[in-house]
């Protein structure tokens, strides 16, 4: 990389803390063992270390370790907590499974759904959304009363920043008999994510949203064994209580494990620190006179989210006007190699003119005030020459 462009594409991605890299470094070359191998203490030392970042995962989520289920990511988590509940519910009762969700899930967990209803096997509702992307709350609710076998909910939105009321919703749901899913992979680190306080059954996350490495994750899965119908999608060796076979990414779970009790310990410092960075942001934006509209919540949005639309212009030459000076995303970036119009922003029903000048900023706790002030200036310099 020739220059080195303020990064604030967080809700994409973020640096992997040293402290993570530290940890996982021995697991490489030193500590290689397969924690499946329990006959010597190449397997014993590295189950050892499987289980303490159990035990930190477990503390993230206020969960208990045997809970956790490790994967290679918020995507497979959500895969395998879709359509293992669904599978499971197809093997005790008559097709199709009642799903609900809403229409700005992430990909990762609308495309599961498509794929189950295109096949026959789920009857899916998609709840729409306001204008910052809250539910339509009595569409919810007529769903829920619709007795479905499964509701999957985020905490909140990756590319607006919704923060959802998913206690709420979970208790709605469970009350009605569904097994409720969330999709928490923005939120940790950022906002406190507790399974009981939720009152969720099944939550996803991903290592690589908070400092820790790609291809990392976990699904929670309440109970032991699980309080509701789940299978595994691999046949396998059996790994992970059964629902995920295959050999465990030893040096992925580590840096996960790591991150966790990171993200843990430093939660209340990182939740100003990002409102704090956003706020100047903004603060240092509107002081150039810059004309930009907020896309999502005005308030109570994820820490370190922005989504700010400039009208008049397209996204695509904010992009070009500012390569190498600041990073950011013009949708969100997990599907943005298909460069089709954010499904999320299509959701509020903003005008399209707003769709496509919208960009999305994020702040990580590594970010800092001087780089937050000095993009403002970056984005307004732009805006005025493009305009
Ligand atoms: N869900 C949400 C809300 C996300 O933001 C992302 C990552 N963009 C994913 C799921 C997918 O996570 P992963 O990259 O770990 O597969």
């Amino acid at each position: 990389m020739p220059a080195t462009p303020i990064y604030l594409d967080n809700n994409s991605t973020t640096a992997v803390d040293t402290l993570v890299v530290d940890e996982m470094l021995p697991t490489f070359s030193t500590h290689y063992g397969n924690p499946s191998s329990d006959v010597h203490a190449f397997g014993w030392y590295a189950a050892e270390l499987v289980a303490i970042a159990r035990e930190r995962v477990g503390s993230l989520l206020d969960a208990r370790p045997e809970e956790i289920v490790f994967t290679s990511g918020a995507t497979e988590s959500n895969n395998l907590a879709l359509k293992g509940a669904v599978d499971a519910l197809l093997a005790r009762g008559a097709a199709p499974v009642r799903i609900v969700t809403a229409t700005t899930e992430h990909r990762a967990v609308l495309d599961p759904l498509v794929t189950l209803k295109q096949s026959g096997r789920a009857d899916v509702t998609f709840i729409e959304v306001d204008g910052e992307g809250r539910l339509d709350e009595p569409s919810y609710k007529e769903a829920v009363s619709r007795s479905p076998a499964l509701v999957s909910l985020m905490l909140a939105n990756n590319e607006i920043g919704t923060v959802h009321p998913i206690a709420r919703y979970a208790a709605a749901a469970r009350a009605a008999g569904a097994i409720f899913h969330c999709d928490a992979t923005q939120a940790l680190g950022k906002i406190p994510v507790r399974v009981d306080e939720l009152g969720v059954d099944l939550l996803s996350l991903s290592a690589h949203k908070m400092h820790g490495p790609k291809g990392a994750g976990a699904l929670y899965v309440r109970g032991v064994p699980p309080a509701f119908p789940l299978v595994g999608l691999n046949d396998g060796g059996g790994q992970e209580r059964g629902l995920r076979s295959g050999t465990l990414n030893v040096p992925g779970i580590v840096g996960l494990g790591k991150a966790a009790q990171i993200a843990l310990a430093e939660l209340g410092a990182a939740q100003s620190k990002l409102d704090a960075l956003t706020r100047r942001f903004i603060d240092s934006l509107s002081a150039t006179g810059t004309d930009f509209v907020i896309n999502g919540p005005a308030a109570g949005r994820l820490p370190g989210n922005l989504n700010l639309s400039f009208e008049g212009l397209e996204n695509a030459s904010l992009v070009a006007e500012l390569q190498g000076k600041v990073a950011f995303s013009v949708s969100s970036a997990c599907h943005s190699t298909s460069k089709t119009p954010s499904h999320v922003l299509r959701a509020l029903r903003i005008p399209e003119s707003r769709q496509r000048s919208a960009v999305r900023l994020g702040f990580s706790r590594m970010s800092t005030e001087e780089e937050a002030v000095r993009a403002a200036e970056l984005f307004a310099q732009a805006v005025k020459k493009l305009r």
